[in-house]
This record gives structure tokens, sequence and C-alpha cells, in this order.
């Protein structure tokens, strides 16, 4: 459902879920604020309100990396030489990490860049095509390493820390191109 708050002075727009949950959560999904509580729950404005500094912060920065995906050109390539690009990087990583995957499957998704699943399966977004190639290597590099390691704890960003110098920079880029993949393509 479609709501809208004013905190500090500014009109916030949010979707609002009852679910089966314990506890009520606020979370960002691809730039829209979302509020998550249990049937229960009554005091969503609260909550709201208790969080608006947080809000507004995220808001700022979200602003900031839409801005910047204005400045970012996607890249025009032939589909079929790039998903041979991938499979060639692919196997470099799996080789330096000696992790080795059973298929890559290649979809058009709307939350990821990449997901690795349970059964060895590495699946990677085609929109990738249109980003440069260092951010494909990490994306696959990434999901390379969730063969061996399921979550992003401590040891997971030690060893992807490793590889690429910055991993911040990396992933800010990576969201900035994710709107500029939505408003090109
Ligand atoms: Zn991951």
């Amino acid at each position: 459902m479609e709501n809208e708050i004013i905190l500090e002075g500014n009109k916030i727009k949010y979707k609002f879920f009852k679910r089966n949950v314990k506890y009520a959560r606020l979370e960002f999904r691809s730039g829209e604020l979302f509020v998550i509580t249990p049937f229960w729950y009554k005091n969503v404005d609260y909550l709201l309100k208790k969080k608006s500094k947080w809000i507004i912060n995220k808001i700022n920065k979200l602003k900031d990396i839409t801005k910047n995906s204005l400045q970012k050109k996607l890249i025009f390539r032939d589909y079929n030489k790039w998903k041979e690009v991938v499979y060639k990087i692919a196997n470099q990583y799996s080789k330096e990490l000696n992790l080795y995957y059973k298929n890559i499957y290649f979809k058009t998704m709307t939350g990821k860049w990449g997901s690795c699943s349970y059964k060895g399966n590495i699946t990677i977004n085609n929109n990738l095509q249109y980003l440069p190639l260092n951010l494909l290597r990490y994306i696959l590099y990434h999901e390379i390493l969730h063969l061996k390691i399921k979550k992003h704890n401590k040891f997971f960003f030690e060893i992807l820390n490793r590889k690429f110098k910055d991993v911040k920079k990396i992933e800010k880029e990576l969201f900035e191109y994710w709107f500029a993949v939505r408003n090109n393509i």
C-alpha cells in the first residue's frame, strides 16, 4: 500500500505491508522505502518518526546516487560476445578460488545483478552487459565466492577486499548503474 508521511518537513512516500514477522522493520529496496510490520502492530507513524534521521539520510544518499546515475553511460555490446567474456572471466576466477560452478544462467532480473544457488549454479543479470567490465568482474568474483561462503560475513568481505581495492566504490557504482539501466533500457 502506498502511503505518505511528513518527516522534518519532507514528504516521504513509503509502502506498507503487514506480514507474519516478529518485529517491525524499515528497508530500502531499489530506492523505495518499505515498512513491514507484524499484523498486530499499530504505531507506524511513531516508528517512522523515531527513525526519521536514518530515513532522511538514506533518501539524501539516494538522491545523490540518482543524480550520479545520469552521468553513467551504458555500453552496447554484442550480446553473445559479451556472454563469452562472462564465461572467460568466470572460469578464470573459478581456477583462482578453486571453486567451481555447475552452470551459469543468464536472466533479466529486477532485483539483483547476480545470484548463486545452493546447487552451485550462478545467475547473471543480462543488464550487466551494459556495464564496464570491472563491475562485471566484481559480480562474478562475488558470486563464485558465494559457492563457498553463502553469507555476506566478515570472512566473505575479507576475501573480496583482498581482490578488489575499493569495494565500497564499486558497490556505489553498481547502484548508480542500476538506476542508469532502469532509466535507459
Ligand atoms: Zn552476495
